[in-house]
This record gives structure tokens, C-alpha cells and sequence, in this order.
């Protein structure tokens, strides 16, 4: 099991490294790409399944 402190980036799923990268929203980045390539997916995720 991964502990609380092993995050990763949902996006390329690179693991969280110290130094590197940045947190937003509670979620590791690699990179600022990173963080917009999911900001768009939950978007777009949220508008495909917004049923309720
Ligand atoms: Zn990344």
C-alpha cells in the first residue's frame, strides 16, 4: 500500500519527488502542463457525466 506521503501526478503519473514539481488542489504536478492538462480532463469529465 502507498502511504500518504507517496503522491504522483495523475496526469503522467510521475511520482512526487522533493523539489520538483508543485501541489494544487490537494494533487502533485510535475509540471504547470501537468496541472493544466487536469484541470481541463475534470472539466471535460464533469461535462460528459454531468447527470446530477
Ligand atoms: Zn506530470
Amino acid at each position: 500500500m502507498f502511504g500518504l506521503f507517496a503522491r504522483k501526478d495523475p496526469v503522467c503519473g510521475m511520482k512526487e519527488e522533493k523539489g520538483k514539481g508543485f501541489e494544487k488542489s490537494g494533487k502533485w504536478f510535475c509540471s504547470e502542463q501537468c496541472s493544466k492538462g487536469y484541470e481541463k480532463e475534470a472539466k471535460q469529465t464533469k461535462h460528459s457525466h454531468g447527470c446530477c
